[in-house]
């Protein structure tokens, strides 16, 4: 059995509550757990306190804002709610996949949207008892050591982003609102993440986030999401796609605006994915489309043994995943 450390739990009802907790020495956000608490278990951290956000209701909720030209999303909001809210399945079908392929329907209905892109960096030397750590060396640069298992002569942790829904949100340039100690701020999400897997956003201490604002569609669009895992169920990512195609018209026979293709799990932050200029101007159901995008990701995602899984191996999944990902959107019409 695993144990956890020690520690108070408290929970305003606030959100000045909750960031005036979260001064305190020592002290870690908690929402539906599902991650910080297995993390705990391995004794990853020891927090003193955690600060629970369970009673901010206002945190909790999908509307839709016209006037503001976004949906908002409460970041208490659970996985589960997003995937089966009518809003979200209709205008970000994509986000409603991401939501609904997290974990297992139980941690699904825990998990919060804002623990999801707060989520911390994986990695197959770190998530594991402080025993294992122990027998290989002491831990890492992430943990209780200072080397990487990863990259052994890097020297930063280069620990996988593996949240399900980033890739996503970052696709459909969301934003995020940021409440903390100087106030409260947006940042959008593409320029949340760095590429370091020892603190990989640029949240400011103390600083929780309350919302994210997904911009409702201007044009036509198809947008799918696809994932890579050995289960099919309760398994994290180890290949992550998202793909977003704007269109002239509402068909697949329409020609592509824009594109916006994003990939997960390779490092601290996720990768856009460049140089997708040669789609513009054809068709979506144009079978250039799908070997000209997958063999950019294919080119400039590569994925580090940080995850378990051979890494030239999960490459060419993207390759893969991005193909069956343009060809089942355009076979859905
Ligand atoms: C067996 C298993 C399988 C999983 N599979 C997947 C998967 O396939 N895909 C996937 O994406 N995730 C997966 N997860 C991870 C996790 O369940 C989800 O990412 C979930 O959405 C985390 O949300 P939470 O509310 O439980 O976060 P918590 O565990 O409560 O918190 C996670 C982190 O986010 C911080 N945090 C929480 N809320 C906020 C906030 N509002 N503002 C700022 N920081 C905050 C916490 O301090 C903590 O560092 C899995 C977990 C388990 C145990
Ligand atoms: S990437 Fe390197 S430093 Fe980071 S968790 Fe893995 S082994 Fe540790």
């Amino acid at each position: 059995m695993l144990r956890l450390p020690p520690f108070r739990v408290v929970s305003p009802d606030t959100v000045e509550g909750v960031v005036a907790a979260l001064q305190q020495p020592g002290a870690r956000l908690i929402a539906g757990g599902t991650d910080i608490l297995p993390n705990l278990k391995h004794w990853l951290d020891r927090p003193e306190v955690l600060v629970s956000i369970n009673r901010l209701t206002a945190l909790r909720g999908i509307v839709r804002d016209d006037n503001a030209g976004v949906l908002r999303i409460g970041a208490g909001t659970t996985l589960t709610q997003i995937a089966e809210h009518p809003d979200v399945q209709q205008l970000f079908p994509s986000l409603a996949q991401s939501a609904g392929c997290v974990a297992s329907p139980s941690i699904r209905n825990m998990g919060t949207i804002g623990g999801n892109l707060n989520l911390d960096t994986r990695c197959r030397y770190v998530n594991q008892t402080e025993f294992w750590r122990g027998a290989i060396g002491g831990g890492c640069i992430k943990s209780e050591g200072n080397v990487c298992h990863v990259v052994p002569k890097g020297r930063n942790c280069v620990a996988a982003m593996s949240s399900d829904n980033v890739p996503v949100l970052m696709s459909l340039q969301a934003v995020i609102v940021q409440a903390g100690p100087e106030g409260t701020r947006t940042v959008p999400l593409c320029d949340y993440y760095h590429a370091d897997g020892t603190r990989h956003t640029h949240a400011k201490p103390g600083e929780i986030t309350t919302e994210v604002q997904v911009p409702l569609p201007t044009s036509a669009r198809r947008t799918h999401y696809v994932k890579w895992c050995v289960r099919k169920s309760i398994d994290f990512p180890l290949v992550s796609v998202a793909l977003r195609f704007d269109l002239d018209k509402d068909d697949v026979s329409a020609t592509i605006s824009a594109a916006h293709v994003v990939a997960g799990v390779l490092g601290a932050r996720p990768r856009q994915v460049r140089k997708l200029d040669a789609i513009l101007g054809l068709a979506l159901n144009d079978p250039k489309v799908a070997q000209i995008v997958s063999e950019a990701a294919f080119k400039q995602c590569k994925p580090l043994a940080n995850v378990p899984y051979e890494t030239a191996y999960r490459r060419r999944m993207i390759r893969v995943y991005t193909r069956r990902g343009i060809e089942a959107m355009v076979n859905a019409g």
